[in-house]
């Protein structure tokens, strides 16, 4: 049988760009289409746009900073407007990279929705144009969601977020993810009154505790209204702004609520269920470890499959169905072991086992742990100690995590992953010299164990 492609992937984000390159680059003959814009959440509404707000919303705390080290800054102000349009103009510019690098691979690009009709078969919704391929490779992503409360559709999420008109005097943010803490710090370090109302008891439910302990007491310290065990139960417009129902009886007065309360598979309506594809909780696409579905010839990567839901992991499985798929090497993605930041203010970077983890795996640990007010802080005068903790098994005496609360904790993570994948040693960590004056220094002077743990 002849097919109008070798290969057609639907989603042009992280894991679907790398894919149809990295299939063209084999000599497939390769066709994508997106039906919002190239790039996907990462570059457009995700990991690219927020990160420049965290560096936005960062010169609040150097500024405060500042004036210890014997700085007048003066009064400062900051534009919203003028932060939209510079992230606009990026995010555009990385767009048209991304559109073109697919073009000069030989890529055929489809800026329409696509949907699949039949085992080997896509329709494009806008043109109404049927293609055929060998292989279709489901790369859609995911998108937020919102619990079913009345007012919800008050409410905004990540995606309204990025292109607020303006900047509303105070905000809510319900969750407490990686989106939730993310946000509630950027608001506010922009100057916005802003509130985190989680059903929780700490932030950022599976990581290690101490990391979460930390990071909501930082959040408090640091302004903001953090609201523990409660869920929200209704929105209700109130003049300019909102008030927001919770659980435990309190009613908030809100500028805007924004949902940051997970994200769910992009499935809705892509034909799926049409040609045998079986689907998970929420519509996620279930996939072996070669990122094949049930259906042959259809596979699938990257959030939508709600396996590990990060971009180079998105990247990595695009990369390993096409070793698979194209180049005759059948590749899994190792999803163990992955470096991964959160860009709160303070910031995690953690890696591994959490403490709890590491113990009902190995059943004897032992563990380090140093807090430390860091030397800017000193004459800055901010309270606000950073955490470093490293994880070992007893027996072997290996590495197993490293969670870090703190400036910088992202760079530092990604560094240190390195040598934990290779399976460092705590001696190693040991022989390893000091780089003073750092705060990572820390990592490789933990010399007395803080205790030991037996399951
Ligand atoms: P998460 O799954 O991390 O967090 C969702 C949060 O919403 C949790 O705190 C959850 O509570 C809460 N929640 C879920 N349902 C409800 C509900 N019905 N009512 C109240 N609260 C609810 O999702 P995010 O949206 O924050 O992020 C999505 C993914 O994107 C992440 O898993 C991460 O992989 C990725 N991401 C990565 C970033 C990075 O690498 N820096 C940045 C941003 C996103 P509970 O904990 O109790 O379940």
């Amino acid at each position: 049988m002849s097919f109008d492609f070798d290969l057609f992937v639907i989603g042009a984000g992280s894991g679907g760009v790398r894919a149809a390159r990295m299939a063209a680059s084999h000599g497939a003959k390769v066709a994508i289409a997106e039906e919002y814009r190239f790039g996907g959440t990462c570059v457009i509404r995700g990991c690219v746009p927020k990160k420049l707000f965290v560096y936005a919303a960062r010169f609040d705390g150097a500024f405060q900073d500042a004036a210890g080290f014997g700085w007048d800054v003066g009064d400062v102000s900051f534009n919203w407007q003028k932060l939209v349009a510079a992230k606009d103009k990026e995010i555009s510019r990385l767009s048209d990279i991304y559109l073109k690098n697919l073009t000069n691979s030989g890529v055929t690009s489809f800026s329409e929705r696509a949907e699949i009709t039949g085992p080997n078969e896509i329709k494009l919704v806008s043109s109404g144009q049927t293609i055929t391929a060998k292989t279709i490779l489901i790369a859609v992503g995911g998108a937020p969601y919102k619990p079913e409360i009345e007012g919800a559709e008050l409410g905004i999420t990540s995606n309204e977020a990025f292109d607020l008109e303006t900047l509303p005097a105070s905000i809510t943010v319900i969750g407490g993810g990686y989106i939730a803490v993310e946000f509630a710090s950027i608001f506010n370090g922009l100057g916005v009154d802003t509130a985190l109302a989680y059903r929780g008891p700490e932030v950022l439910r599976g990581f290690d505790m101490d990391v979460r302990t930390g990071l909501t007491e930082a959040l408090g310290t640091r302004g903001i209204d953090v609201r523990l065990s409660v869920s929200p139960t209704k929105i209700e417009r109130q003049g300019d702004g909102y008030l927001l129902h919770l659980d435990d009886g309190s009613v908030l007065e809100t500028g805007l609520v924004m949902f940051a309360t997970g994200r769910v598979p992009h499935t809705s309506g892509l034909g799926l269920d049409t040609v045998g594809v079986t689907m998970g909780q929420n519509g996620k696409v279930i996939v072996d470890e070669y990122s094949k579905t049930s259906a042959d010839g259809i596979y699938a990567v990257g959030d939508v499959t709600d396996r590990v839901n990060l971009t180079p992991i998105a990247i990595r499985e695009g990369a390993a169905f096409v070793e698979t798929v194209f180049n005759n090497n059948p590749t899994a993605v190792d999803h163990s072991l992955i470096p991964t930041a959160v860009f709160s203010e303070p910031e995690i970077g953690t890696l591994g086992l959490s403490e709890d983890e590491a113990l009902s795996k190995y059943g004897e640990i032992d563990v380090y742990k140093s807090q430390f007010n860091p030397m800017k802080n000193a004459v800055s005068d901010r309270v606000e100690k950073t955490l470093m903790k490293l994880i070992v098994e007893t027996k072997g005496q290996r590495v197993v995590g490293c969670h870090i609360l703190g400036p910088d904790a992202g760079e530092i993570i990604q560094a240190l992953g390195i040598a934990v994948v290779m399976g460092a040693t705590k001696a190693d960590f040991d022989k390893t010299v000091a780089l003073h004056p750092s705060a990572a220094e820390e990592l490789v002077t933990m010399r007395d164990k803080s205790y030991s743990r037996t399951a």
